[in-house]
């Protein structure tokens, strides 16, 4: 056998296959070849690329119907009439990306066992809110989502338990299907999930009662989320696997935990540093004193000393918040808001008089 022939081989022949063959038995001849021949694989076999592009030539009519039937009946020159030339130009990597996409899927395709990746599960999204106290010590909270899972009766395999299940007749059990789209390019030769199995490449005789057969189930679902100590609104959690299932064999998405942590009317957040306001009469912050401030630790005293003006601040050393990464806390700043009393009564006025009078001099 030469690799190049002036006269083109029959298709068949190429292919090794018979001229009754179905669809799924010509494109299991193309994927067995096409793994045989891959360069990857087959490093000794000077013509194995020709003998590949003569089996691409051979599968890309065989696998259309149109162009199938033709060939059947006015061979190579009805084709060549008919104006089809065949498409392989261009790199092994890129026909074989034609029939059955690019990519990593076309090397699980061909190499990584029955089928075509199947779906990894989508990511949920839900959004909890804590207390700002709950920043300070961290806290669990349950989540109540809905998320796609495995069936509970079939764990998955969309057979009613006990009972077979049987390679997909439409892909062969590839799980995908090609397609042919007309673009202004030309053909372009797409592969997608087959619609009799669905993309599972398998087929239950007797489908799961509770789930028809799909595998999955959308079911409520609970999870304790563990918030860290430290965390801020706008955060996320995320929760590796807690996501949608994927399809059989495939991952299951993550769960993404929004966090908001409500506003505390006591205290302003300025990162892992709390400010509060205490409010001091004028007369306090000009003799001195002691107020009491609210702390996440509870309350605590704190000295005004004498002649404190307005927006003084008092720190509190390691009474803020702690950060997500190292656990030191932060500290809290007690701003001094001096209060000026707007009503005074008529012995008060006096005082406050005599105490004008006696600054002036
Ligand atoms: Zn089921
Ligand atoms: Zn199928």
């Amino acid at each position: 056998m030469s690799a190049r022939q002036s006269v083109p081989r029959d298709y068949y022949e190429v292919l090794g296959v018979d001229r009754g063959s179905s669809d799924s038995e010509i494109k299991r001849a193309f994927r067995r070849l096409a793994r045989d021949l891959h360069p990857d694989v087959n490093r000794h076999d000077p013509e194995a690329e020709e003998k590949f592009k003569q089996a691409a030539e051979a599968y890309e009519v065989l696998s259309d119907p149109e162009r199938r039937r033709t060939y059947d009946a006015f061979g190579h020159q009805g084709l060549r009439s008919g104006g089809w030339s065949p498409h392989t130009a261009g790199s092994m990597e890129d026909i074989l990306a034609s029939f059955f996409g690019g990519g990593d899927s076309l090397f699980a395709d061909l190499f990584g066992g029955r089928r075509s990746g199947p779906a990894p599960g989508g990511d949920i999204g839900v959004e909890i809110e804590i207390a700002l106290a709950e920043v300070l010590t961290g806290v669990t909270r349950g989540v109540r989502f809905e998320a796609v899972s495995l069936c509970e009766r079939c764990r998955g395999n969309g057979a009613e338990p006990g009972t077979p299940i049987r390679t997909c007749d439409t892909c062969a059990g590839a799980g995908r299907v090609q397609q042919v789209r007309r673009t202004a390019f030309g053909q372009l030769v797409q592969t997608g999930a087959c619609p009799t199995c669905g993309g599972d490449g398998r087929i239950a005789e007797q489908p799961c009662e509770r789930c028809e057969g799909v595998g999955r189930e959308v079911r409520e679902r609970t999870w304790d989320v563990d918030v860290p100590p430290g965390i801020e609104t706008g955060q996320r959690i995320r929760i590796t696997g807690a996501g949608h299932a994927g399809e059989s064999g495939a991952p299951a998405g993550d769960l993404y935990v929004g966090v908001r942590v409500a506003d505390d009317e006591r205290f302003e957040r300025r990162g892992s540093d709390l400010v509060t306001v205490v409010h001091v009469p004028a007369t306090m912050a000009m003799v001195g004193g002691r107020v009491t401030a609210p702390t996440l630790d509870g309350d605590r005293e704190v000295e005004i000393p004498a002649g404190t003006q307005p927006g003084h601040t008092v720190t509190l050393d390691g009474l803020g918040l702690p950060s997500l990464r190292g656990r030191s806390r932060g500290d809290e700043h007690v701003l001094v808001d001096v209060v000026v009393p707007r009503k005074l009564s008529r012995e008060q006025r006096k005082l406050a008089q005599r105490l004008h009078e006696s600054l002036e001099e």
